[in-house]
């Protein structure tokens, strides 16, 4: 009898604390994240930052000079076992501490860590190349990254309609298929907190896009299920512009005047109107970029092999006209 009303106490000042959680989170995250450095040998840096956000809630990011991807990733711990939501770019340990530092932070119950479960949004390796350092632990459920594996583990038969549900005892979190991207991206929905986990599908900087028709449709679909629901944040996996807006170089390793982390449900709501107007090559908006790399590429290409044609006609040319000259002062 003691012991379940210290259980329902506990359940009642968990679910209060998540309430609260929700209810104060709606103003800007209060941590400054690491800038990374010009020159990362003389100016040594942990290679992990985390940021408590709230009990049960914790934001990692990885230094800029362990990684230029320099990925955000997040920790959400329940009552029976906890979600890691990507694991980063780094493999190798003696880099990047990240197992070690996760389940650090998780609780003990019984005395044992709580379950973890390992999950992406997407297969890209900076999302998961950290799943080696969690492989051989005990209690940790690594989620496959592969189109097929993803759809099992979350039972969505109608991919990418389909909406999945993990529940980590008393915080249920909501996975939403999002290709476009990437084609077996997912995003994460916390309701206990609000907070939106967007990887790669929406954040500050570079939004770069492999299907245009599905990350349309993806944008839309996500942009109804957050309308009359409380979101909080929008978190993505990377910041890649100043306060500016300026974008930082590919492979930066300092991000001096960084932008904010997340981003609001505006932007949410946003992105199929700005998918709908992308001219298919770059657009600028107010707190990201869209952009498709491989049309870039084609255009870049097309332009060369058009550079090229000119050059070639130019110097047929160039050569008929001299010999025309020569037999001329022969004759
Ligand atoms: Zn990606
Ligand atoms: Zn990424």
């Amino acid at each position: 009898m003691k012991g379940s009303i210290a259980g329902m106490l506990a359940v009642t000042l968990w679910s209060a604390h998540a309430t609260g959680a929700l209810a104060q989170s709606n103003g800007p995250l209060t941590v400054r994240w690491q800038e990374g450095a010009q020159d990362c040998a003389s100016s040594p840096q942990r290679p992990l930052q985390v940021h408590r956000y709230d009990h049960h809630t914790f934001l990692l990011r990885q230094n800029p000079c362990s990684s230029p991807e320099a990925n955000f990733l997040y920790l959400l711990i329940g009552q029976e076992r906890a979600l890691l939501i990507d694991s980063g770019a780094i493999a190798d340990p003696g880099r990047m501490p990240l197992a070690a530092t996760v389940t650090g932070l998780l609780p003990r119950k019984d005395g044992t860590s709580l379950p973890l479960v390992v999950a992406h949004t997407h297969s890209h390796r900076d999302h998961r190349e950290g799943d080696a350092q969690f492989a051989s632990l005990p209690d940790v459920e690594i989620v496959p990254f592969d189109e097929e594996g993803v759809r099992r583990y979350y039972r969505i038969d109608r991919w990418p309609d389909g909406i999945a549900h993990i529940d980590l005892g008393g915080r249920v979190v909501d996975v939403l298929p999002a290709p476009g991207h990437n084609d077996n991206h997912v995003v994460f929905f916390d309701i206990t907190t609000g907070l939106l986990f967007s990887g790669d599908f929406l954040l500050p900087g570079r939004i770069t896009v492999d299907d245009s028709a599905a990350f349309e449709a993806s944008a839309q679909r996500i942009a109804a299920f957050v309308r009359d629901r409380p979101l909080s944040h929008v978190l993505g996996s990377h910041v890649e512009q100043d306060v500016e807006g300026g974008l930082y170089p590919m492979g930066a390793t300092f991000h001096p005047n960084e932008r904010r982390l997340e981003l609001a449900k505006a932007d949410a709501l946003s992105l199929p109107g700005a998918l709908a107007e992308f001219n298919g090559f770059y657009s600028r908006h107010a707190n990201f970029v869209i952009t498709h790399p491989m049309h870039n590429l084609a255009a870049m290409g097309a332009c060369a092999m058009l550079a090229l044609a000119l050059l070639a006609w130019w110097l047929v040319g160039y050569f008929r006209r001299r010999r025309a000259r020569q037999a001329t002062r022969m004759r």
